[in-house]
């Protein structure tokens, strides 16, 4: 059945759409059964610390193209963490070649307590039109608070008619945090406005190849140019006009299926371009298996194996040299789900045991429906059950007293923030914002010498937890991570 329904103003939650979970704790491999065999039940927690919000996701998939300008519909606090996307956008522009990075856009209507009694919506029509005049972008994106749904503000019959007004297209997207326990839902929102009001029906077919990602080094034109093909990134650094025909692409491609499926399956269904389905090319097994995908789709099957019996020929006795080095040595992975998997294929492949992992939260599918964009499964399947697999959605609480009892000899990070809970233990602690980092086999052994890296230079740790005072009391590490999940462990 499709998830997609672009006549639709707003997406479903993925807890609704894609029966997504952010409570589990036992052996990974229990949790790929489960998810195949619809016996997944989330559990919730009977005290957590805090959660991410959709409105921040959603506008990880807006802030970053460059020539759009971006409104929060809401009290001013709800936008106050949006400029850490400037920051992404600057730090990483670079990777992308963007040599002149362009000031990112980003507004509030700041909603205040009368705008809760009378409304909104004049606020947010005056809002677009001063940004419009100010700012003067390709396109305007209005993102929905808990406050403006609450009063049930009529965003998208705003958005609509001041379009009309100023001649370029205003995208509403509905992703109120209350909305979902799941902060990737707000990537779902951001994509789905996209794909309903700013992507065209294809004219003809381009040498193109959509990539969603998120800010990673340019890793896909060195592999696509071999055969014939360009990368079309979406979305950060992308443009109206290039999101505008990323329906005339060859195929669409994900860095994370948790941040992608829902856009890569739009494009597929409703414009028409195949998704290339299988997880990442994180780890041989899945660089060799993704390549393929990819060969088939384009008709390039030959070259496709030339190539990977040149990268095996390359990289191959360095990898063999990494396998020798770390071999037996034990992590613990911190990260949002698709990537986590892919973290721990990486693991995996280098010869080294997870001991554990936290991942933020769980898709038992994905939109495409198929199973072969199962990371997780792929993972398991390729290198053994992860056991201590916690499905967490960033409760520092529980990662802090699991470290403390595994004390892996390093824990891999993806979000700011997560790698302070190691240091703290003098766990050497890794954190590559760069997604792209390790994929194929290039990237495995750059990733690899990373961890050889970190966990060789653990001086500064081992004196920062001599010197660390950890909030979280003996009353709490001695108890089980797991205590205020309820039905416990298992
Ligand atoms: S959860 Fe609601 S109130 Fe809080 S930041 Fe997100 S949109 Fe604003």
């Amino acid at each position: 059945m499709s998830t997609v329904n672009l006549n639709s103003a707003e997406v479903s939650v993925r807890e609704v759409r894609l029966g997504s979970i952010t409570g589990f704790h036992g052996g990974a491999s229990d949790l790929v059964e489960a998810s195949h065999c619809g016996k997944l039940k989330d559990k919730s927690r009977s005290f957590s610390q805090c959660l991410g919000c959709s409105t921040s996701n959603a506008a990880c998939t807006a802030v970053l193209i460059q020539d759009a300008a971006v409104i929060s519909h809401g009290p001013v606090g709800c936008s106050t963490c949006l400029h850490e996307f400037a920051f992404t956008y600057r730090v990483n522009a670079g990777l992308r070649g963007v040599s002149n990075p362009t000031q990112r856009k980003i507004y509030s209507t700041n909603l205040e307590e009368k705008d809760t009694i009378y409304g909104g919506t004049a606020k947010l029509e005056e809002t677009i039109r001063k940004v419009y005049q100010r700012a003067k972008p390709s396109v305007i994106f209005v993102l929905t608070t808990c406050a403006a749904g609450i009063i049930g503000d009529d965003v998208e019959s705003v958005a609509n008619a001041v379009e009309k007004e100023i001649g370029i297209p205003v995208v509403a997207i509905f992703c109120e945090g209350f909305r979902s326990k799941m902060w990737t839902s707000g990537f779902d929102a951001g994509y789905h406005g996209i794909a309903r009001k700013l992507i065209k029906q294809p004219e003809k077919k381009r040498n193109i190849i959509n990539v969603v990602n998120f800010w990673g080094s340019d890793v896909f034109n060195q592999w696509f140019r071999r055969f014939g093909y360009e990368a079309n990134y979406l979305t950060p650094y992308s443009t109206l006009e290039t999101i505008q025909h990323s329906s005339e692409a060859a195929c669409t491609v994900q860095a994370c299926a948790t941040l992608g499926s829902y856009l890569a399956t739009a494009l597929d269904q409703a414009f028409g371009v195949p998704e290339l389905k299988t997880s990442p090319p994180y780890g041989i097994a899945q660089t060799d298996r993704w390549f393929r995908e990819l060969g088939q789709i384009l008709g390039k099957e030959e070259e496709v194996e030339a190539f990977l019996e040149e990268e095996r020929a390359k990289y191959m006795p360095e990898i063999q040299k990494l396998r020798e080095k770390l071999s037996g040595k034990t992590a613990y992975v911190t990260a949002g789900a698709s990537h986590g998997h892919s973290l721990l294929a990486l693991l995996g492949e280098l010869g080294m045991k997870a001991v554990g992992a936290a991942i933020f939260h769980h898709d038992p599918s994905y939109d495409s429906e198929s199973v072969e964009a199962d990371t997780l499964k792929h993972t398991v399947e390729d290198y053994g059950n992860v056991e201590n697999y916690t499905v967490c959605n960033k409760q520092e609480f529980e990662l802090v007293n699991v470290l403390n009892r595994l004390r892996p000899d390093i824990l891999l990070a993806r979000h700011g923030g997560m790698t302070l809970w190691g240091a703290k233990f003098g766990i050497p602690s890794l954190l590559i914002g760069d997604e792209h980092f390790g994929m194929g086999y290039e990237g495995l052994v750059k990733y690899g010498n990373q961890i050889l890296t970190t966990m060789e230079n653990d001086e500064f740790v081992t004196n920062l937890s001599k010197h660390a005072i950890n909030p979280y009391t003996d009353w709490w590490l001695n108890q089980e991570p797991y205590t205020f999940l309820k039905g416990g462990k298992k």
